[in-house]
């Protein structure tokens, strides 16, 4: 009978008043939505759903507790597993994780379990309710590197076990590209991610910020002067790529990265401030992942006409699919089988155009899509104020060269085993800077393997 019941659907901001602000679109479940939309899980002896979820969440068992109504075990059980639930409800890719195997899925929807994760984790807040624990000290000091979700999540897991652990935080704001990259309007910074770092710091986890390792203090600083028993390397892929066309240093081109944190840490969305940015009348995105959709539709709650440039086609997109139904219902444009090959310029030196070559589909690459193939003489301009590029980022290679013996492979990733254990003793590395760009839930899942291989490492030395 369960499933027979239709997916609850979030309620969400109309698209026509949300693209004249910055508050979240997704209003996210009632406490009546939540219990019907868990009363849809089976509870399956063999929960497909927990083994596609990097972090493996004990799902049935708090969507059970959500359909009975015990919201405060519900709450408990989330988070045994996650120091970030509020925020993985919200930004996971769901849908290719423990949604994307969930039975009912088959033939029918499957579960909501991203939704109902980010019902009780609001629940839990709205309620003052924080799980985290805090356990006797061991006396062994750990620095961790970079507070994203790696970095927080490797921190948590070893303040949990006894390690005294501080986080080195470049920036001024912690999160990583929670607090930076990801937009207001898909994740709250203040009544979410915030609120789960104080979470956090309440566990005795200690930040210090504005300290960029390798240029304030070096790896090897840490552990010889600064006396830590091993480093944590969390610190993402926040290295922009252009695609070295001509034009691309005019005024008005910027990255996807500088215009996102620009409006995220620097608030230029907001009057108040000072420091505003320029998003022109028209702006085109280069790009297709879920970067793209952020500044495209970041660009048009600032009043521009957005075009996204795509050089495949939406089967591609790498984005997720709520994001691309997102920009499109706010009416972002998309020009797809488009690569651009030039910016043109205007007589001050600014953006006029963006020259671009239409495509079509050819033979698979080694990612599997099919690669994209010029058509001959079909170059065409799009006029625009921006250019802003999302083709992607890597590692910033400042760590691994002021590291000495610290192995990088050729996307400049840091080499890590499959424990996040690096080439230097004593030195682990996980999240995007070992693997490059990816998501939230790998970079914490990447976080948790290297807490426990520091923790071997160190009951090993002892
Ligand atoms: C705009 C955008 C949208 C995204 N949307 C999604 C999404 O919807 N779902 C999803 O799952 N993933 C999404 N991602 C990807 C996801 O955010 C990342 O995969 C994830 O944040 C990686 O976590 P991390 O901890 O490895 O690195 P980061 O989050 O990048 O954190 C690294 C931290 O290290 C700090 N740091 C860097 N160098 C140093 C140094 N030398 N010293 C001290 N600190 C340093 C940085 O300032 C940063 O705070 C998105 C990414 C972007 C950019
Ligand atoms: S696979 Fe789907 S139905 Fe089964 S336990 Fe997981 S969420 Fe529930």
């Amino acid at each position: 009978m369960a499933n027979k019941i239709p997916r609850v659907h979030a309620r969400e901001q109309d698209a026509k008043i949300r693209i004249t602000n910055f508050d979240e679109v997704c209003y996210g479940y009632s406490a009546d939505e939540a219990i019907l939309e868990a009363s849809r899980c089976l509870n399956c002896k063999n929960p497909r759903c927990v083994n596609d979820c990097p972090v493996n969440i004990d799902i049935p068992e708090f969507i059970s507790q959500i359909a009975k109504n015990n919201f405060v075990q519900a709450a408990g059980i989330v988070a045994q597993y996650s120091s970030l639930p509020a925020v993985c409800g919200r930004v996971c890719p769901q849908e290719t994780q423990c949604e994307g195997s969930c039975i009912l899925g088959i033939k029918n929807e499957p579960v909501a379990i991203g939704k109902l994760e980010r019902f009780i984790a609001d629940w839990a807040r709205e309620n003052n309710l924080n799980f985290l624990e805090k356990a006797q000290s061991n006396g062994k000091r750990i620095a961790v590197v970079g507070s994203g979700p790696a970095g927080l999540t490797c921190a948590y897991d070893l303040v949990k076990i006894g390690y005294d652990v501080t986080i080195f935080e470049a920036l001024h704001e912690t999160g990583g590209v929670l607090a930076y990259g990801i937009p207001e309007f898909r994740l709250p910074k203040k009544t979410v991610v915030a609120h789960e770092i104080e979470n956090l710091k309440k566990t005795g986890v200690k930040i210090e910020t504005n300290i960029i390792i390798g240029r304030t203090l070096r790896v090897d600083q840490l552990l010889d002067e600064e006396k830590f028993d091993a480093v944590f390397i969390g610190t993402g892929a926040g290295l922009p790529k252009f695609m070295n066309i001509k034009g691309e240093n005019l005024n008005g081109v910027m990255s996807a990265n500088e215009f996102l944190t620009r409006a995220n840490l620097m608030k230029a969305f907001d009057q108040n401030y000072d420091t505003p940015i320029y998003a022109g009348k028209k702006a085109v995105v280069v790009g297709g992942g879920n970067v793209a959709m952020d500044a495209a539709r970041t660009a048009l709650r600032l009043g521009s006409e957005v075009t996204v440039v795509y050089r495949r086609t939406e089967v591609e997109l790498p984005a997720r699919r709520e994001e691309v139904i997102h920009a499109k219902e706010e009416g972002i444009n998309f020009s797809m089988l488009t690569n651009p090959v030039e910016i043109i310029e205007n007589e001050k030196g600014w953006v006029k155009a963006i020259r671009c070559v239409r495509c079509k589909l050819g033979e698979p690459d080694s990612s599997g899509r099919r690669s994209p193939v010029i058509i001959p003489d079909s170059e065409f301009n799009i006029e625009t104020d921006v250019v802003i590029m999302a083709l992607g980022t890597s590692p910033n290679p400042l760590i691994a060269s002021t590291t000495e013996g610290l192995q990088i492979n050729k996307y400049k990733c840091i080499v890590v085993d499959s424990e996040g254990q690096t080439s230097r003793k004593g030195i682990f590395a996980g999240g995007d800077v070992a693997t490059g760009a990816a998501t939230v839930i790998l970079a914490m899942g990447a976080g948790r393997k290297a807490a426990n291989a520091i923790d071997k490492y160190l009951n090993q030395n002892k």
